[in-house]
Parts: structure tokens; sequence; C-alpha cells
């Protein structure tokens, strides 16, 4: 049998990709990642998850700043270097892909710089400035990502319209600024301009912000916005976009039916993410798309056998770094010939870090009523939580949505201080398949926050304490 140079190659250097080359060299194939970018980390790290974490860091504090007042502490003329919040960012940015580029190194992971197309028969062909290079392994993971979705007639520049990337590198805040979208991406983005002290209006075509939450947690979002007055246009829409060299003018339709004409320093778009799916030579193969995400089985196989694809080219699952990552343990595992369990959809928490932050996991009540549940809610305020009173964020809840039956968690949604980081205790519980009556058990430490998710577990039955 002809010998091939190696057991995997990985495309994309994202938190797909990365970890699943990382988990293939601890696993002891002969491993090789490539990727376009000169630096490591894709998306995620390079241009979403991390540099926006960052900048809502900064937010947090610069609002502690503005409000030291409300704590006893006098601070006068608190000013905001924003050419030093972005150093900062980049700096943690640069830190990490540095230590991916370690990590890479240890597990003995090969290398090539450059941009990959598929070739059919498990080879990949490789072009950078210094030439074109045909690489060959026994199995490929495509985890090539995905990109900003512009509005049609469209095209992002550094100036005026922005995507993720662009606005990342904004070196001053701007005075007004518009967002198109609001998932999370253009949320979190609201709630960093905003707390900069832009004057943020931020529109959304469907009827409720943060549309794939619980609708309670849509309308806390929305409430906490209007009242750090945040402008927020639901069911609205922004047509006639054009540059007029300093700015950019739209015409803004509310939900009412209203035209508007709005002048804006910078437009944010974020309507989606499209997958990275088109040149990459997936025409040599057999792997199926659906609307241009990659069809996969339960162990990340496409139909091409020995192609395996995870992360946000995905068809089926949600566009998040900790969904790529598993699936390309998923993936690695099944090329090992380990066990692998498949990804269960319920169980992907999913976080927006806005203020107040929301972490969210399994089924919305409305879901869980459209399945045939016999649900049963528990809602706790964060109003009745010592430690969100002392952190001076007591605004938002837990609300848990649960089967009469059988006491089963079917979801847990939070909207609060650091709900973002609370949402773990609900996956772990979930993933143990623990019910609401074991959860009631569970002692929670007090003064904390997490104290709210065990009383919103007690609520479930009426039998929450502190509210
Ligand atoms: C602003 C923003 C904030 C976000 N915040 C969060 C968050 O807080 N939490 C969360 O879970 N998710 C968040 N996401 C989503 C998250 O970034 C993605 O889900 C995640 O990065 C997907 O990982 P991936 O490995 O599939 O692909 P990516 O991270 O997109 O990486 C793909 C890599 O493949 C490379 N590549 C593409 N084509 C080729 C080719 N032909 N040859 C070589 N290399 C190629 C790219 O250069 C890139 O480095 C955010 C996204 C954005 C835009």
């Amino acid at each position: 049998m002809r010998k091939v140079p190696y057991d995997l190659i990985v495309i994309g250097s994202g938190p797909g990709g990365y970890s699943a080359a990382i988990r293939a060299g601890q696993y002891g194939l002969k491993t090789a990642l490539v990727e376009k970018q000169p630096r490591l980390g894709g998306t995620c790290l390079l241009v979403g998850c991390i540099p926006t974490k960052s900048l809502l860091q900064t937010a947090d504090v610069w609002q502690r700043f503005v409000h030291a007042a409300d704590e006893g502490i006098q601070c006068d003329n608190p000013r905001l270097d924003y050419p030093k919040v972005k150093d900062r960012k980049d700096g943690i940015v640069t830190k990490h892909s540095k230590g991916v580029e370690m990590l890479l190194k240890r597990a003995k992971v090969d290398r090539f710089s450059g941009y990959a197309t598929l070739q059919g028969g498990g080879k990949v062909e490789v072009k950078s400035d210094s030439g074109v290079q045909t690489v060959e392994a026994k199995n490929i993971i495509v985890a090539t990502g995905s990109e900003a979705r512009m509005l049609p007639g469209l095209e992002a520049d550094p100036a005026f319209i922005l995507t993720n990337v662009e606005i990342l590198n904004l070196t001053e805040v701007p005075k007004r600024l518009a967002i198109i979208g609001a998932g999370a991406v253009g949320a979190e983005f609201a709630s960093i301009f905003h707390r900069f002290g832009t004057q943020v209006t931020l529109i959304e075509m469907l009827p409720r912000i943060v549309p794939v939450e619980d609708e309670d947690i849509s309308k806390e979002l929305e409430r906490n916005f209007r009242k750090q007055k945040l402008r927020v246009e639901t069911g609205a829409r922004a047509e006639n976009i054009r540059k007029t060299g300093h700015s950019v003018q739209l015409t803004l339709t509310t939900r009412d039916g209203k035209q508007e004409e709005l002048e804006v320093e910078k437009l944010l778009v974020a309507v989606g993410r499209k997958p990275n799916t088109e040149k990459i030579g997936l025409e040599n193969t057999k792997v199926e798309l659906d609307r241009g995400f990659i069809k996969v089985d339960q162990n990340q196989q496409t139909a091409e056998p020995g192609v395996y694809a995870i992360g946000d080219v995905v068809a089926g699952t949600p566009q998040l770094a900790h969904v790529a990552t598993r699936e390309g343990m998923i993936a690695v595992a099944h090329i090992a010939g380990k066990p692998a369990i498949p990804i269960n959809k319920n169980r992907i928490p999913g976080c927006t870090y806005t203020e107040p932050g929301i972490g969210s996991v399994g089924l919305t009540e409305a879901q869980a009523r459209a399945q045939g549940y016999q649900v049963k809610v528990g809602r706790f305020p964060f109003a009745g939580n010592s430690r969100a009173t002392i952190l001076g964020h007591h605004e938002g809840f837990v609300k848990v949505v649960a089967d009469e039956r059988y006491g089963e968690i079917l979801g847990v949604h939070i909207i609060g201080p650091e709900g973002f980081e609370l949402i773990g205790e609900a996956v772990a519980a979930m993933e143990a398949e623990a019910t609401v009556e074991l959860m009631m058990q569970t002692i929670h430490a007090h003064p904390t926050l997490y104290e709210a998710v065990g009383e919103a577990f007690n609520a479930v039955y009426g039998l929450s304490i502190n509210a």
C-alpha cells in the first residue's frame, strides 16, 4: 500500500481546527494544519469572541468609574483613552494567538501557511506567496469557518460600513453608530459602544432582539437597553443606505411604518455569517451542501470518505466557538478509533455578553410547549439575590423550563449579572440528567450569584425563599 505522509490534515486554525489538530497530536496521529492567515486562532480569537469580550470588560470597568460615586468613591473627571483600550485588546489577541502556535508545536502538528483547496483523494493543495505544494493525508477536517454576511449592494470599508473586522480596528469611539442586526454580535457591539458614550441605534427586522433566545429573555434585554437609553428598533427596516463622504445615511422604517432619515458616523452590519465553503475545492469531492453549509453525520463525516467538517461550516449546529471545538473532538476521536459521543444539540449553551448578560441552554418555554411537554416554569429575579445587589447589578432573572411529569430540566435561561458564567451549572445538571428535585437539594454557597439558579429550581414548585 502507498504510504501517505499524514494521518490528518486540518484546514483552518479557528477554535474548531486548532483544537482538533492538538487532540489529533495527543492521540499520536501525524497531523498537519493549514491556515491562510498569518496569525492563528480564526474568527474567534482574532476578530470575534476574544477581542469583543476584552472591549466588553473595559466597558464594564469604565461604567464603574462613571458611576463610582454611587459606591462612595469620588473619581473626578475619568477619561477614556480608547487607543489604549484597543492596544489592550490587541495584546490579549496576540498573546493567545502565540499560545495556539506553541500548543500546536507541543502537539507536534506541522503548520502550513497558505490557502488550502481540496483536490479529492486525500490531497490538499496549499497556495502561498512562496509557491504551491500538495499535501496528502488519510483524513481531512474542513474547519474553514465563516465570514460576515453583507447586505446586497454594500461593501465593507474601514471608514463607514463596518463588519466585526473593521469595527474592532476603530481607533476612536464613534459619536453615532447604527447597527443592523440584533443577534449576539449586534447586541454585544451595541452594549460596548453605548457604554463608551456612542449614540447607538440598534435595528432589527424581526419582532425581537436576540431572537434565538427565550421570548422573556429578549423582552428583558430590550427593556434594559431602553432603560440605559440605548435606542432599539425592532420590526424595523434600514434601506437606501448611502455614504456621504463623512457619514452614512439610511432610511429607517419603524415597526409602525413611520420613516425617518438617520445619519450616523458608522454603520455596523451584523446580519449573520456566511460559511466559508466556496472556492475550497469541495467540487472535487462528494461533500454535500445544504444552503452553503456542509452536511455531516453524527461523527462529523461528510459524504466524501475521509473528509470531515466541523464548526461554522456545518449545517444544523449553531455557529459558536465551543460547538466548533466539540465537533473537532468528535471528528478526531472517530478518526483515531476512540469512543465519540455525538453532539447533543439540546445541551449547547449560548451566551451573549451584553449588560445584563445572557446564558441559556435547552428548550425555550415556547419550544417545550410546542413539543407537547407538560411545562412548568420556575423564575427567580436577581432583585432577590443579595450578591447581585452588592454588585449593583440586580436586573434580570433565572428561568427554568421543566417537565411536570418527571421533573426533567428542559431548558434554563438566564439574564442578569454574569448570566454567561452562571449557565454552567445548568449545562452540567442537564448533561448529568439531574432532575429539578436534585438541583433543589444541591447546596448553593451564600452570598453568590448562582444562588439565584438554585432558587429558580425551587421556584418550579413555588418553593423559592427570597422572592
Ligand atoms: C464578533 C463575534 C463575536 C463572537 N463571539 C462569540 C462568543 O462569545 N462565543 C462563541 O462561542 N462564539 C462567538 N462567535 C462565533 C465564533 O467566533 C465562531 O463560531 C468560531 O470562530 C467558529 O470556529 P471555526 O473553527 O469553525 O472557524 P473560524 O474561527 O472562522 O476559523 C476558520 C479559519 O479557517 C481559515 N481558513 C478559511 N479558509 C481557508 C482556506 N481555504 N485555507 C486555509 N485556511 C482557511 C480562516 O482564515 C480561519 O482562521 C463570535 C463571532 C463574531 C464574529
